[in-house]
């Protein structure tokens, strides 16, 4: 008998194994079947080993091995990770992060039952749009609002439920692509309007929508572009006089802003975002926007205007396949509370990231970087910039410290070691620009600084 026979005889059976005590253990804290699968893995990976040379391992390594496999599997496939691109508002890492306030509010609410649809004053059935719809009308001017999924979801019932079998006008320089295959002409269509296209790219004047008029018209559609620029020779025709025309026609004008910002981004060192309430007063019956991007809160689409408007969605069959759940109501409410409360600055992650003082970001990458130094890695900062993201403020940059790591200060290629971090159990998002691994302290929450030294250090040793 060779070497590799014997060897194969002393594995136990998958029956042994689970018998055992510590099978038995694996068992009452996974599950039998669970169990079953990871002791089996682990003894066709030991019988591969052996064929390669190995010594058969003990029972107890057997079912040490299982048990990795367990909690590997075992780990969230959406967990959370640290994002150090730089890039505040990033749709594939989760958009915004939520205060804690919005946490709480989500875990309170959540937790057990609560007054979703239910009129506490009157004992009887209530809206689930009453939760904000006074929040907003208050932080905009608005005279209604509702609330959706998401703010595709906000466009695609609005058009549905106030131009179906019509025609809207839309600018040519306006029909834009979100992102994720969200083409504002496939959304119109999907909601059974016609697109009518006036314009050039880069130059839509008033008498362009003018003439376009038709007894079939039901709207016009202004859409922020809000992901891309239009310079040079360009003209678009500002909300007033639309609104103007629309309301001298008896149609409506409808403004999908995108991101929504509730607050005056010039403040903060970026071209001026349009806020909602910029809309409302120039005129447009309905404003709809985010919730995840700019304002800072959960996935949301917000819809204010006139309250004919709001109402006539509020009746659409489409809103309860739209609607929002009683998570992302708590989360929002808490949200607007702090815009309310003159808080989001402070409060809110989104805000407190674009407000991050560059002194401040320069002191924490300073920081990170000498940690690493006194463990003999050498780090180094060096400035750079951050952006908005999202789908917001396009061109925006913000000033920040990065920590570079360049490829002659780390064992192993730099793409290799961005695919160390991204695979560890709290994963971190970095990203390579020519021969340096950068890391940008503003999307970093504080409370991540020390996993991100201690990664950084285990991946790099
Ligand atoms: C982002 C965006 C949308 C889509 O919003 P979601 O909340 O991602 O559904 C629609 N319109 C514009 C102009 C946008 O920027």
């Amino acid at each position: 008998m060779t070497r590799e026979q014997n060897q194969l005889r002393l594995l136990p059976s998958v029956d042994e194994a689970l018998q055992s005590a510590g099978g038995q253990r694996l068992a009452a804290r996974f599950s039998r079947a669970l169990a079953l699968r990871a002791v089996r893995a682990s003894i066709a990976q030991a019988r591969a080993a052996i064929q390669e040379g190995a010594p058969c391992p003990s029972l107890e390594e057997l079912l040490t091995a299982a048990e990795k496999l367990l909690q590997e599997e075992q780990r969230p496939y959406l967990r959370e990770l640290i994002n150090a691109t730089g890039v505040i508002i990033n749709t594939n890492l989760g958009r915004a992060p939520l205060s804690r306030e919005a946490l709480l509010a989500v875990q309170r609410v959540s937790g057990g039952y609560s007054n979703l649809e239910y009129d506490l004053d009157a004992g009887a059935r209530g809206s689930r749009h009453t939760h904000v719809a006074a929040l907003l009308r208050e932080l905009t001017g608005a005279e209604a609002a509702i609330v959706t999924n998401n703010n595709a979801a906000a466009v695609l019932l609005s058009l549905s439920a106030l131009a179906a079998g019509a025609e809207v006008i839309i600018s040519r320089g306006e029909l834009v692509e979100i992102g994720g295959g969200f083409r504002v002409p496939d959304v119109m269509r999907q909601s059974g309007c016609f697109l009518v296209e006036v314009g050039t790219t880069n130059r839509t004047r008033i008498a362009d929508y003018e003439a376009a008029l038709s007894e079939r018209t039901a709207l016009l559609l202004s859409v922020h572009p809000s992901n891309f620029l239009i310079t040079g020779f360009t003209e678009s025709t500002p909300l007033p006089a639309l609104a103007e025309l629309a309301h001298r026609n008896g149609l409506l004008l409808m403004n999908d802003l995108g991101s929504g910002c509730l607050l005056a981004s010039e403040r903060y060192g970026l071209a001026h975002e349009p806020t909602p309430a910029e809309s409302i007063a120039a005129g447009a019956d309905i404003v709809c926007f985010s919730g995840d991007k700019l304002l800072g809160g959960p996935q949301a689409g917000i819809i204010i205007g006139r309250e004919h408007a709001i109402r006539s969605l509020a009746k659409h069959p489409l809103m309860r396949a739209l609607r929002i759940d009683k998570m992302t109501l708590a989360a929002l409410e808490a949200t607007l509370r702090h815009y309310q409360r003159g808080q989001a600055e402070t409060h809110i992650p989104v805000w407190r990231m674009i407000a991050a003082r560059p002194e401040q970001l320069a002191a924490r990458a300073a920081s990170w970087a000498s940690h690493l130094q006194v463990r003999g890695i050498a780090a180094s900062t060096q400035p750079g910039m951050s952006t908005v993201g999202g789908g917001s403020l396009p061109g925006e940059t913000l000033p920040t410290t990065l920590l570079a790591l360049s490829a002659t200060v780390v064992p192993c290629s730099l793409e290799e070691l961005a695919r160390r971090l991204r695979t560890r159990r709290t994963p971190i998002v970095a990203r390579i620009l020519r021969d340096a691994l950068l890391l940008d302290p503003r999307t970093v929450l504080e409370e991540q600084d020390e996993e991100l030294v201690r990664a950084l250090v285990e991946t790099i040793k």
